[in-house]
């Protein structure tokens, strides 16, 4: 099986496996008690903190365990715009991943208005086209940092500049580039960040949410005094211990493997040129890297990944969030793609494992499913 679908999940590295093993099995003490089986446990609950924190250059009080991106995404938006009452608008992207919009929707239903911003043919959210729609009553903006059907990376410092010139609270959804690009919450200067294990070869259902000290933002849970008081629940510490392991690796080897997932892409869109194959690459040139999204006008995406499986090979269509949905996704519509090209469209997403023999197989695989007999 070859797995070129990591923007969908990534495989849990060794590292992170044997990180987490002794919390799951020895080590069980529930963190919050006071006796001394379970200071292990706290001690590593509070190191997670710190190792996360310094990856993402945060101090570890601003980080909050969560249960994934879309808990993160959830909390940030609800509980940003339901932390004070007034009626004041939130302000996001057409391209946001569903668990913002959704969350959006969600907000929208109990009474606050949100408007859904217009991108470029490449993704992008022009700081123009926010300024178009900021005004002083905006409470809330979210645009994700880097896109997971396009890749396209936002021009996140810009886009808070202007928020914060209008006295509005910036989130970011980096659940893509947590990992992969380097993220410096200081430098982007945002208030809050999303980010989840899975996508950078930690375990799934478990994530953090970056929020910057003095943000109003409401409890996610109520309960107990875990994640200082803001999200009440017994730690998931296995998973969190793998997270950072995880997070810390890929980033000490962040250059090493984009430098690989890159020349990764390469390859293939030089194989698929030089067998005669047309399609284009959406996104920006700003782009996550080992994410290729590609469009095969007249071609079908659907069909492509069902020759491909029967291959052994998995790649997705758009979103892999939306599997059963197979209707042209909300992003692909929003860069007005024609339908035509946009049902052509696959998404390859590399990851660290993937070698250049994956490559060749992929190409090959694509040509004999592509080429007319
Ligand atoms: N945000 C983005 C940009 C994503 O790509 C995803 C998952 O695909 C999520 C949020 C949701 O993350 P999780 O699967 O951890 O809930």
């Amino acid at each position: 099986m070859i797995y070129v679908d990591n923007a969908a999940t990534t495989k849990l590295s060794k590292a992170a496996f044997d990180a987490m093993t002794p919390w799951l099995l020895d080590e069980y003490g529930n963190a919050s008690q006071p006796y001394s089986f379970a200071r292990a446990p706290k001690k590593a609950l509070s190191e997670a903190r710190t190792t996360i924190a310094n990856c993402i250059n945060a101090h570890p009080d601003e980080i909050f365990f969560t249960s994934g991106g879309t808990e993160s995404d959830n909390w940030a938006v609800k509980g940003t715009m339901l932390a004070y009452s007034d009626t004041r608008a939130m302000l996001t992207s057409a391209v946001e991943h569903h668990a913002v919009i959704h969350a959006c929707r969600g907000v929208e239903r109990m009474g606050y208005p949100v408007a859904y911003l217009p991108v470029t043919a490449t993704g992008v959210l022009l700081p123009d086209t926010l300024v178009r729609y900021l005004t002083d009553s905006t409470k809330l903006v979210s645009v994700m940092l880097a896109n997971n059907e396009l890749g396209t990376i936002q021009p996140i410092a810009e886009l808070v500049d202007l928020a914060h010139s209008r006295g509005a609270l910036f989130h970011t959804d980096a659940v893509q580039a947590v990992g992969h690009i380097p993220v410096d919450v200081t430098q982007l200067g945002v208030d809050m960040l999303s980010a989840s294990a899975h996508k950078f070869n930690g375990p799934k259902g478990v994530g953090f949410l970056y929020v910057k000290a003095g943000t109003p933002l409401q409890p996610f849970n109520d309960g107990g005094a875990q994640e200082f008081g803001m999200r009440g629940g017994t730690e998931n510490v296995a998973g969190i211990v793998g997270m950072a392991q995880a997070l810390r690796d890929n980033w000490e080897m962040m250059d090493i493997h984009s430098t690989h997932l890159n020349a990764l892409s390469s390859q293939l869109l030089e194989r698929l040129v030089g067998a005669g194959i047309s399609f284009q690459r959406n996104g920006d040139d700003k782009t996550l890297p080992g994410l290729l999204s590609l469009s095969f006008p007249g071609g079908s995406g659907e069909a492509l990944l069902h020759r491909l499986d029967l291959m052994g090979i998995c790649i997705s269509t758009g979103s892999a969030c939306d599997s059963k949905n197979t209707a042209i996704s909300h992003v692909l519509k929003a860069i007005d793609l024609e339908e035509n090209t946009a049902k052509g469209t696959i998404r390859i997403s590399f990851g660290r494992y993937n070698t250049p023999e994956d490559v060749a197989t992929i190409a090959s695989a694509l040509v004999k499913a592509l080429k007319p007999m």
